[in-house]
């Protein structure tokens, strides 16, 4: 249906809407295994989403019209400091999320080393994209390290690789397509002896690993604890259970900080005056947050993060024991990577889950690694563990009698040799109908495939840059107007 410009009633079009919704991953129940975090409490849930509703109108802008948001931030940055071991001196922000915390981090190091010209980050290679935006954005060049056997980031080779104009080094807390903890003690006393900053990327694992140090879990020191930290993401939306559109970012002192603070006067309105990117900023998510976090306090984190744990572990256990999977790497929080071995491929095994009622994400091969599974796994999910289980049993079993999907050998090599800088709008149409990613139903609307393990096997073929270039393409032409 097309939305109409005819008036309809608030209760037609909240009708509506949750009929819309009936298209989208669940967000509830535990069985969607990325994007979404479910603490499984109902609660909690309602006091998030009424707080956010409460605030929906309120605009974080002007911290003197609305001071009660400037009050929500500054507790959520309280209790984010006294969880992440901070200092007397840390400051910190609400951001919209990881990504802008990322940024801000990132402009930050840029800008608080003004005198350095071409500035560069030295980066473990499982560092999130959000810093290769990052680097798109602010000029910063993204220097890749290559990370040692078990996945972390190889402080050897990080050494080697920065230099005069390094302005910062970055570590994971944990990665997010392994899930393992980078080295940051080492890491960040590299950069703390030669003046640079280090930010620890806690996005997904900010928030659940000083639980599981608390509940007596082995953790590797990550947190402001570690000499030479100077600034840590962690989002609240993840693993804080709160609502999409909230993320902190920390840093050591308000000096650090204050490259990130931006003011204009240069016309002839309000002077502007912003700690994020953004200038206008909803109230609701920062209420909700704040909202989720009053409510579970650290007790009902503490018991949220050994639920998580309890489930992680589990599903470690269940699915090793599952012929033809094995585990990528014993996981440090609650993050799962998964491959198959020649008997099946992953990608049908995803699709197999969706059958399922499952959503596990497919993640592409990446260098020397194949492609794998990932499952971000929520305190919810704990509940469910053992249909999961059964679902990935059943799933792995349906993919082994398949047999790997197959790509067309004359379709695979022109694939591979594929310049994306030599093709036009054009030949990536074509591609794009031929890949099978986009087609039309039969009122001529655009329609996605149900099963992707075709689709993902062809990009997986593509280099990065051919994948890029035909996602963006993808990307544009989801995002039309319907005008009919
Ligand atoms: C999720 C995530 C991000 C990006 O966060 P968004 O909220 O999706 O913008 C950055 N780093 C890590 C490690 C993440 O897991």
């Amino acid at each position: 249906m097309t939305t109409t410009a005819r008036p309809t009633t608030a209760q037609d079009v909240l009708a509506e809407l949750h009929a819309r919704q009936g298209a989208d991953l669940p967000v509830h129940g535990g069985r969607t295994l990325a994007y979404v975090y479910d603490s499984g409490l109902a609660e909690v849930d309602r006091v998030g989403r009424e707080a956010v509703a409460a605030y929906a109108g309120s605009n974080g802008l002007d911290p003197t019209a609305f001071p009660s948001l400037l009050r929500m931030e500054n507790d959520l940055v309280a209790f984010a400091a006294r969880l992440l071991g901070a200092p007397d001196t840390v400051v910190g922000t609400v951001t919209s999320g990881g990504t802008e915390s990322v940024l801000l981090a990132v402009q930050t190091a840029r800008d608080g080393s003004p005198q350095v010209t071409r500035p560069n980050m030295v980066i473990p290679a499982t560092a999130h994209a959000a810093f290769h935006k990052a680097a798109h954005y602010f000029g910063v060049e993204a220097r890749m390290v290559p990370v040692g056997p078990d996945f972390r980031a190889d402080a050897t080779a990080t050494e080697a690789a920065i230099d005069d104009s390094t302005v910062l080094v970055v570590a994971s807390a944990p990665s997010y397509a392994h899930g393992v903890v980078d080295p940051v003690t080492e890491l960040a006393a590299l950069a703390s002896a030669r003046g640079i900053r280090c930010h620890v990327d806690a996005c997904i694992g900010g928030w659940v690993l000083p639980y599981a140090r608390r509940l007596g879990r082995d953790v590797p020191a990550w947190t402001f604890a570690v000499d030479g930290v100077t600034s840590i993401s962690v989002d609240l939306h993840k693993y804080a259970y709160a609502p999409k559109g909230t993320s902190l970012l920390l840093h050591r002192t308000p000096a650090l900080r204050r490259p990130q603070l931006f003011a204009s006067a240069a016309w002839p309105g309000y002077t502007m005056l912003n700690p994020t990117m953004q200038s206008t900023r909803s109230g609701g998510p920062t209420a909700g947050a704040w909202a989720v976090v009053r409510t579970l306090g650290d007790d009902g984190y503490e018991r949220l993060t050994a639920d998580v744990l309890e489930a992680v572990d589990r599903i470690v256990a269940g699915a090793t024991d599952i012929a033809g999977l094995r585990l990528v790497v014993t996981p440090d929080s609650t993050l799962v990577a998964l491959a198959t071995d020649g008997t099946c491929d992953a990608f049908t095994v995803c699709d197999e889950m969706t059958a399922r009622g499952w959503y596990v994400q497919p993640q592409m091969s990446y260098g020397d690694q194949p492609p794998t599974i990932h499952l971000s796994v929520s305190a919810a999910t704990l509940g469910a563990v053992d249909d999961f289980l059964v679902a990935l049993r059943e799933s792995v079993a349906a993919a082994v009698a398949a047999g790997p999907v197959a790509v067309d050998e004359g379709v695979a090599d022109y694939i591979r040799s594929l310049d994306p800088a030599g093709l036009t709008d054009e030949d990536f149409d074509g591609l794009l109908a031929a890949s099978g990613l986009v087609g039309e139903n039969a009122e001529g609307e655009l329609a996605l495939p149900d099963r992707m393990a075709e689709v993902n096997a062809m990009l997986d073929l593509a280099s990065p840059a051919m994948r890029e270039a035909l996602l963006l393409t993808f990307l544009d032409r989801l995002s039309r107007p319907s005008r009919a």
